[in-house]
């Protein structure tokens, strides 16, 4: 069906695919602006200015409410506290947690019904997915109150960087706008109710972007958002040709934040960057402030341990694996889930004065960006979008042999992916990459890590300097 839609909107003419956005713009604004979003708005820019011990024990209330709904009505967890001989009030604060196991994503996914809420209304499901860190797709189930949390504390990471909503926004998405075979600009499309203009993150050629450079001139938008590869492309082509057009501020988020990429986009858009963290499984995201000293756990959303490999909390200034329990999902409560990221809490308070605990950026995907046969540059982010619904996949990673030869390597998992659903990761992969790119899938038995053991999921072999050479001095 999704096909299907994504299918008529690429055949509709320019002028309708405007009006098509601005529809589902205006569903997204009706759906989001809600009382509830308000109220969380109202009390989190509040909340941000209590004290750090304040904040720690607003969270101890929110997970004594959260214990007692998972033992009433979850049955993984009425399950758990009964093999480990726990009562509900035997987990009253942070600490209290360790108590409980570690959960990963394997066990969510295998005993998926096991975690959903017995009283949660199931035609009000959100499934949230996300392409993972340890390279498998990974899915679960939240509902609107976590979404509303969710924007409420986007709205007040983006009012850190001056912004207020209603004033024009440019992003930098995964979406594709569009259509792949768009040769000349437009390479655009407007969210008129949402006072967005969404820029293709799949046309960004040498070619193509003076036309991106002149709309963001005449456009007068006050911020913009999206993936840092893909607004590095354009701010370092920029940089590189002397151009500059003012911002109030850049946001970015799912990606690791470079220094070549922040000092590019500093310069291309004389405005700070702020960086968020956040993920599918809302339960452990942070964001800078204006003074850029480090990311603020977002700490009336989630609960934070930082845990070494043996699952002992670490000092705060040492790094770990980034271990959350979301604060607002009764739908499906995870208590002390693996991110597989790694950060450290920071030893000093930010200078701004907030309670909200300073952890260092995240450090998560590292991914290359690739440089298409056509000469189109794409962020590895937009590039593993097609791989994200794909089921009896254990692992994938997409390697760029050469510019025009790419591999799609797949570890299977327990169920068996089907001809349908591969025909279709490649056709969406040929989309992405153009006519001239050879794709190849290749089923392996394993995809290892990097030495320092991380996990990749898009290689390109094809030289990086294009991307990372720093041009900003
Ligand atoms: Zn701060």
């Amino acid at each position: 069906m999704k096909h299907a839609l994504i299918s008529i909107y690429e055949k509709m003419p320019y002028g309708l695919q405007n009006v098509a956005s601005s529809a589902a713009g205006l569903r997204k604004r009706i759906i989001e602006r809600n009382r509830q979003f308000f109220a969380f708005r109202e009390s989190l820019l509040e909340s941000q200015h209590l004290p750090t011990v304040r904040l720690q024990e607003l969270q101890a209330h929110k997970l004594r409410q959260l214990v007692a709904h998972a033992y009433k009505n979850v049955p993984y967890y009425a399950q758990l506290f009964k093999e480990r001989g726990l009562a509900p009030e035997d987990i009253s604060s942070t600490a209290d947690l360790q108590k409980l196991p570690l959960l990963d994503k394997s066990t969510v996914t295998n005993r998926m019904r096991e975690f959903l809420a017995r009283n949660t209304d199931r035609s009000k499901l959100i499934w949230n997915h996300t392409s993972g860190t340890t390279g498998r797709p990974f899915g679960l189930f939240v509902d609107r109150r976590v979404e509303d949390m969710w924007n409420a504390l986007l709205f007040r990471h983006r009012s850190w960087g001056g912004y207020q909503y209603d004033r024009l926004r440019i992003t930098f998405g995964g979406r594709v706008i569009v259509p792949f075979e768009t040769k000349r600009p437009p390479f655009w499309r407007y969210n008129l109710p949402g006072r967005q203009v969404h820029f293709s993150s799949f046309h960004l050629s040498e070619e193509n972007l003076p036309h991106y450079v002149k709309r963001l001139r005449t456009l007068g938008a006050e911020v913009m958002d999206g993936y840092p590869s893909a607004i590095h492309i354009l701010a370092r082509y920029m940089a590189q040709h002397g151009l500059q057009v003012p911002l109030k501020a850049v946001f970015v988020a799912s990606e690791p934040l470079y220094d070549y990429q922040r000092a590019a986009m500093e310069a291309a858009f004389t405005c700070e960057v702020f960086n968020i963290y956040g993920l599918a499984e809302r339960c452990a995201s942070s964001g800078e402030c204006e003074k850029h000293e480090g990311n603020h756990h977002h700490m009336e959303e989630s609960i934070v341990e930082i845990l070494d490999s043996e699952g002992n909390s670490v000092p705060d200034g040492q790094c770990g694996e980034i271990v959350g329990t979301s604060l607002v999902n009764y739908t499906m409560p995870l208590l002390r889930f693996r991110t597989g990221d790694l950060c450290a809490y920071q030893t000093k308070p930010c200078s701004c004065g907030r309670g909200l605990r300073l952890m260092t950026p995240v450090d998560t995907k590292k991914e290359d960006v690739i440089l298409t046969p056509d000469g189109r540059y794409i962020s590895p982010s937009v590039l593993t979008h097609p791989l994200k619904p794909l089921h009896g996949i254990e692992k994938t990673q997409i390697v760029q042999e050469d510019r025009c030869h790419f591999v799609v390597k797949l570890v299977q998992g327990d169920g068996r992916v089907s001809k349908h659903d591969l025909g279709e990761l490649v056709n969406a992969l040929q989309s992405l990459l153009g006519k001239e790119a050879k794709i190849e899938v290749d089923f392996v038995d394993d995809i290892p890590r990097t030495a320092a053991g991380k996990f990749r999921f898009v290689i390109s072999k094809v030289p990086q300097d294009h991307v990372s050479s720093s041009i900003v001095k």
